[in-house]
């Protein structure tokens, strides 16, 4: 059993808490992802379906696409899947993600959900705060860490016009 599943034999109708924590690579994540994960699930029985919502919470050491410093990230976020038993319970449901699950299974089994859904929070840029203001291209300096004195040709299009005014 992987360190994300969730024991549900004998799972009584009702609500029922359960914390999951995995090392990173139970997950599989790769190596930037230094700290566990872990998911607080929330099971839903009804006799028709399990109905999880889970939230997950794990960190590492990333780079920054800026200004190229490591730095600590935490990624986070909430899924929710819908568990039937039965195939033709899948169409009443939308706008669910919806798993099929065995009558005779006995876990489920989160990681590769867990997996995927990490990858999802991962944002487009990693970047070590909202406005870091990266290297100096002349230079190669961190400008988060010190100003140099490097002319920068600023690439503004808006400048463009005023040249054009001022007869550059
Ligand atoms: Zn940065
Ligand atoms: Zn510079």
């Amino acid at each position: 059993m992987s360190a994300l599943s969730i024991n549900i034999s004998n799972l009584s109708e009702g609500v029922h808490q359960r914390t999951l924590e995995a090392l990173p690579e139970e997950v599989g994540l790769d190596g930037r992802f230094s700290e566990s994960t872990v998911v607080s699930a929330t099971l839903e029985k009804t006799s028709r379906q399990l109905y999880l919502r889970a939230e997950f919470k794990t960190g590492g050491m990333f780079t920054c696409d800026r200004c190229l410093e490591e730095f600590r990230k935490e990624l986070a976020g909430k899924f929710q899947i819908v568990y039937v038993t039965d195939e033709r319970a899948q169409a009443g449901i939308e706008d669910e993600e919806v798993q099929l699950l065995s009558p005779e299974a006995n876990t489920v089994d989160l990681t590769e959900d867990v997996r995927q859904f990490i990858t999802l929070a991962f944002p487009q840029k990693m970047l070590c705060k909202e406005d870091c203001a990266g290297l100096c291209t002349v230079c190669g300096g961190n400008r988060n860490l010190a100003l140099c004195d490097c002319e920068v040709e600023e690439a503004d299009p808006r400048w463009d016009g005023l040249k054009k005014l001022l007869g550059d």
